[in-house]
């Protein structure tokens, strides 16, 4: 029907949409998104003048409001207006004013990436777009202006009409022949003139000119020198053909490659990457932030002559020139932290994540992205196997082995037939009764230590506390000294004489005596590494000790140097907090301390054993691995707790075999979807009860649409069972005996409940928290969606979701 003849019913003055008329509906429509309020995305149409520019991935100035404010967003889709009738038309679209990009700053991919973390993880696509996009690309950092030279067809092909001096032809002459534009500088040097007959030219119109962005100056990427590769072991021979089928059939595959500590983990990564760029394609190796040492470095850069390492230390200039590179496909290998699994490679042909079970995978701002997951998409996506490798595989990962969903390969020995060491407990309640309870080294450990040392094999003591003494108390009175705007105690730092709380960096010079009650001597008890230290310097006078924890590697570059010195010998006793249990590879390492495995093991959250089974193993993994052979001594007052005893033994599978049942029994990871929900503000009060105002909303909501048979769904009823809500569960909370009503729920929302931090940065806090089978966890995002928006935040209250949430504080 022609769309014109509907009109003579609606009226004149009736809008008409975009797709009745047919001057509209081939004009475009941009969807453009936000970084900050209002977020968008908006529709805006494209004038005629620019549709050449306006593209997916680049920016785009748009009017906003009433007013003539403009802000600028990414341009996230575009379609023909006849092809966009969800449009709430009312009236003729705003135009886009201006475009910003000269070209894409991402490609469909991302795009497409960008998306799926919007809607996953609950946050606007705007913000996700600016964390995948680094900020040294968006203002091209690195780059200048610089002008290009090109002739007109039309003056080319009218060139024998005009009046022209030889010299001025043969300018044009050169200049058609270039096969890109030219700056004034080239064009004057192939034509053998100034650049003053140049430009009279261009003053007349003969040439034109456009500007453009690129990078100034080049950067050197300089292979270091090539290294022979060990031949695989069976081991690992198995685990590499797992990963090259996938790889050679270029489709998408996710490989757990499970092998303890100095296994050869990272030498099966390799052979699989060979692979992939023998295919011409690309890989992205993912590696905790605190992994990205020179050693690290130099292993690729070995083995491959164009790779990419992003670290935090980089400048912007170079950051960007490494992502033009990327987006080029001129880097065959990136190696980087989480958020180079944004990289912008146009043919991407494998993706591993090394120490996947590591927390620093999980981005703990806005967008709260876990990097496996964004991984396994992106991979699934763009039909590429992805690896996921470790001694201690997330019990997430680990379960989807065992489920069939991911391929298992298993690497149980280390290479070379070195034994894994041998781990033995201290308990310490037997030194404490013993009366042995001075200082923090009990008397096998101290003995350990001195034959290492004698041995002239070097030590590494682990100590999960960093400061002095983790708490400042007044004998006489009981005053505690506190964080004011965290309630939480201070603690010592002696070497600057400050008392500081680690959850705000808030600092007050160190009391030396009550400012309560005056009285001089005030207590410092609780271990950390700075009293660690200086307990060792007591010890074994003369020992050259180095510390790293966060206080002593402040400065960039400090830890490369402080484990070069190690390395080196430099140093034979290394202290350090959890940055020292992961990855280190020295052979000299005969001694592993840990000086009390039970920091982690009574945190509020569930995965308290996982984590400090994860710890021990990891760092028990530093020693070994050298001809030497080496030795573990575990400090705890829990030597048969289960994670404890599993770590001893190395045995992972008994590990995951004891923790998983209790996960499954309370609904926890990987047995459906957790979602925290993170209200807090100034006011405690204020903030509670919006808090009660989400949790009540958010279980009306749920119930309803959980127990409404659907409609239309083949599959039959989706839906059955019964709602709870409860606060036993919630970590930190005090169990109030109201388990969940109506036994087996389809879901529960645990809390609201005063968050295990109640108050940080002078905000108190409250969370609730969402379990949902992992089928219905859609439909529960797009019910929070709704809480969120019919329920805003009073004044001075925020409220923030974390999907999938690694930090339970
Ligand atoms: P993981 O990542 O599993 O801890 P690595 O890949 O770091 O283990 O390997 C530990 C050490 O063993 C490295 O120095 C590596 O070069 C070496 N290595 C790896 N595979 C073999 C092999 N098949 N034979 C001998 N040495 C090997
Ligand atoms: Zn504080």
């Amino acid at each position: 029907m022609d769309s014109r003849q509907g009109r003579l019913f609606a009226g004149d003055d009736a809008p008409r949409a975009p797709w009745e008329d047919d001057e509209l509906r081939d004009r475009l429509v941009a969807e453009v998104a936000f970084a900050e309020p209002p977020f968008g995305p908006y529709d805006y149409a494209v004038p005629e003048a620019l549709r050449d520019r306006v593209e997916v991935g680049r920016r785009a100035r748009v009017p906003i409001g009433k007013g003539e404010r403009t802000m600028v967003g990414y341009v996230t889709a575009l379609a023909a207006a006849g092809d966009r009738p969800r449009l709430d038309w009312r009236g003729p679209l705003k135009e886009i004013r201006g475009v910003v990009d000269a070209r894409p700053l991402i490609d469909g991919n991302l795009m497409r990436l960008a998306r799926w973390i919007s809607d996953h993880y609950l946050c606007e696509l705007g913000v996700v777009l600016e964390t995948v996009i680094p900020a040294a690309v968006r203002s091209q950092a690195g780059t200048r202006e610089k002008t290009f030279l090109s002739i007109p067809d039309a003056v080319w092909a009218q060139r024998d009409n005009w009046p022209l001096q030889a010299r001025q032809r043969a300018i044009l002459e050169a200049l058609a022949a270039a096969d890109r534009g030219l700056t004034p500088q080239e064009l004057a040097e192939r034509a053998g003139c100034s650049t003053a007959s140049i430009a009279t030219l261009r003053k007349k119109g003969f040439i034109v000119d456009s500007v453009e962005r690129v990078l100034s100056g080049e950067l050197l990427d300089r292979p270091e020198q090539q290294e022979l590769p060990p031949s695989l072991n069976d081991a690992q021979q198995t685990a590499f053909e797992r990963i090259l089928s996938p790889v050679r059939a270029g489709r998408h595959e996710t490989i757990v490659l499970h092998g303890v500590t100095g296994s050869g983990k990272t030498e099966v990564y390799i052979r699989a990457i060979e692979e992939v760029i023998r295919r011409g394609k690309q890989a992205i190796v993912l590696v905790p932030e605190i992994s990205l040492t020179p050693q690290t470095r130099q292993r690729f850069r070995a083995r491959f002559p164009h790779v990419a390492v992003l670290h935090s230390n980089l400048g912007d200039p170079e950051r960007n020139w490494h992502w033009q590179r990327i987006a080029r496909g001129e880097s065959q290998v990136i190696v980087g932290a989480r958020s180079a699994v944004f990289a912008p490679t146009p043919r991407l042909g494998l993706i591993v994540l090394d120490e996947e079970h590591d927390g620093s995978f999980k981005q703990d701002t806005h967008p709260r992205y876990q990097t496996r997951e964004v991984a396994l998409w992106r991979a699934a996506a763009e039909q590429a196997p992805l690896v996921l490798g470790s001694a201690t595989p997330a019990l997430e990962t680990w379960q989807r082995a065992r489920s069939g969903q991911f391929t298992l390969a298993e690497l149980p020995h280390r290479v070379s037939g070195r034994p894994l060491p041998q781990v033995d407990t201290i308990d310490l309640r037997a030194e404490f009764r013993a009366g042995r309870g001075r200082g923090s080294i009990s008397n096998p450990l101290h003995d350990a230590i001195r034959k290492t040392l004698a041995a002239r094999g070097q030590v590494i003591l682990m100590l999960n506390r960093r400061g002095f003494a983790t708490s400042i108390q007044c004998p006489a009175c009981g005053y505690v000294a506190r964080c004011p705007d965290c309630d939480l105690p201070l603690t010592h730092h002696k070497a600057d004489a400050t008392a500081v709380c680690h959850y705000c960096d808030f600092q007050l010079p160190a009391p030396d005596r009550c400012p309560e009650c005056r009285f001089e001597g005030i207590r410092l008890s609780g271990l950390g590494t700075e009293r660690l230290e200086e307990e060792i310097h007591q010890r074994y006078p003369g020992l050259a000790v180095l510390r790293m924890d966060s206080d002593t590697m402040r400065k960039p570059g400090s830890h490369e140097y402080a484990l070069a010195k190690f390395r080196a010998g430099e140093a034979r006793l290394l202290i350090g907090t959890q940055m020292i249990a992961k990855g280190l590879d020295f052979p000299n390492v005969m001694l592993v301390g840990v000086i009390n495995a039970d920091t982690a093991l009574h945190f509020p959250d569930f995965r308290a054993a996982e984590r400090t089974f994860q710890l021990v193993t990891q760092v028990a993994g530093r020693t070994g691995r050298g001809s030497a052979g080496g030795y573990v001594l575990v400090q705890t007052f829990n030597p048969e707790h289960p994670a404890i005893q599993a770590a001893i033994r190395h045995d992972y599978h008994q590990f995951a075999t004891q923790e998983l049942p209790g996960r499954q029994a309370f609904g926890y990871p990987p047995f459906g979807t957790l979602i925290r929900m993170i209200v807090r503000g100034e006011s405690e009060p204020v903030s509670q009860a919006y808090a009660e105002e989400l949790g009540k909303s958010l279980e009306t909501r749920l119930a309803h649409r959980f127990r409404q048979p659907p409609v239309e769904s083949p599959f039959g009823p989706l839906y059955s069972g019964t709602a709870g809500r409860s606060a036993a569960h919630i970590p930190g909370s005090a169990p109030e005996g109201t388990a969940s009503r109506g036994g087996a729920a389809t879901f529960r929302i645990l809390g609201p409940a005063p968050c295990p931090l109640a108050k940080l940065r002078g905000r108190f806090r409250f969370h609730l928290m969402l379990q949902i089978p992992d089928e219905s966890a859609n439909a529960a995002r797009t019910v929070i969606r709704e809480v969120l928006r019919d329920l805003p935040e009073p004044p001075g209250v925020q409220s923030l979701v974390d999907v999938d949430p690694v930090d339970m504080l």
